[in-house]
């Protein structure tokens, strides 16, 4: 069994349409794929649909989710949720606030950019990302088509668009400890995305962690490309210590990155065991 539970759809910041990442997903040999857009369900039909119409002998099973952006002692973090019920009206009223706000941050983010020379437009980063959640990836694309930096990663630098740097505004973020609830709350299952990827900025105590294990967390999501050996040794023992499952995923956003889809997997005991703790939806199979 291959189980790959993070990637992302042209829903948020990935480059495939979901049903381009469906077939992405049968192509790469994977039996599981979960689609984790930012603070958005709304690739999930789409997906849905083109699972359900795979031909017979295809194996792909669909874990629908999301990727929370939260935010704590001054730093960002997101929680992956699996198998939570859409319409519960708590959680989709946080996905929303922070969508919304999206759209108020990457003007700001834009206009930063103009400011320092870039010449890029609000309009252009619409035109890129469609229908999607807009985040720094989709301006991180404008930079590159206006020839500021070369690469997409390029613009993740204190120059730009990296925490804290010159053209970074914040958006509306999660507590974390809320958010687990209301994924709870909803029927999901909470899962911290790439807790120690340093490259992102400051990343959260052992002690954070601690809480949100108190607070409902299935899981870390331990292999993943933004952790180093190190980084994934400490983060198994404390998952350890703290009766949390480990995962791994590869963070897939299309042509945006450059890993591959099912580059890091989770185990088949794991995902069962976070299915066994989902009561809010249910996995798509052919
Ligand atoms: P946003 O949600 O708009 O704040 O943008 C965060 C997204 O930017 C993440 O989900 C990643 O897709 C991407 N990102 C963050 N840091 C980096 C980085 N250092 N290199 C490339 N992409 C990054
Ligand atoms: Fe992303
Ligand atoms: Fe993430
Ligand atoms: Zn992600």
């Amino acid at each position: 069994m291959r189980i790959d539970l993070h990637a992302h759809s042209n829903a948020s910041d990935g480059t495939d349409s979901p049903a381009e990442l469906v077939a992405a997903a049968v192509a790469a040999g994977l039996d599981v794929v979960a689609l984790t857009d930012h603070d958005t369900v709304s690739g999930h039909a789409e997906a849905t649909a083109a699972v359900r119409a795979l031909p017979a002998g295809s194996r792909l099973t669909l874990v629908p989710g999301a990727e929370l952006s939260c935010h704590t002692d001054g730093i960002s973090l997101h929680l992956l949720a699996y198998l939570f019920d859409p319409a519960e009206p708590a959680f989709a009223q946080e996905r929303e606030l922070v969508r919304t706000d999206r759209f108020r941050r990457g003007r700001a983010v834009v206009e930063r950019c103009r400011e320092l020379g870039a010449p890029i437009t609000w309009e252009q980063v619409e035109r890129i990302a469609g229908a999607g959640s807009v985040g720094r990836p989709h301006i991180a694309s404008a930079l590159v088509e206006a020839g500021v930096v070369a690469t997409v990663s390029d613009a993740f630098t204190a120059d730009w668009l990296a925490n804290g740097g010159r053209a970074d505004v914040r958006k509306h973020e999660t507590d974390p400890v809320e958010a687990v609830r209301l994924v709870r709350a909803a029927g999901g299952v909470p899962v911290f995305a790439h807790p120690g990827a340093v490259k992102r900025g400051r990343t959260v105590s052992d002690g954070t962690i601690a809480g949100l294990a108190a607070a409902g967390l299935a899981a870390l999501e331990v292999d993943h490309m933004d952790h180093d050996e190190e980084t994934r040794a400490h983060l198994r023992g404390l998952a350890a210590d703290l009766g949390l499952l480990t995962t791994g995923s590869s963070d897939y956003h299309g042509s945006r990155k450059t890993v591959r889809l099912g580059e890091h997997t989770t185990d088949p005991e794991v995902y069962e065991a976070l299915l066994a703790q989902a009561t809010g939806a249910a996995p798509v199979t052919g």
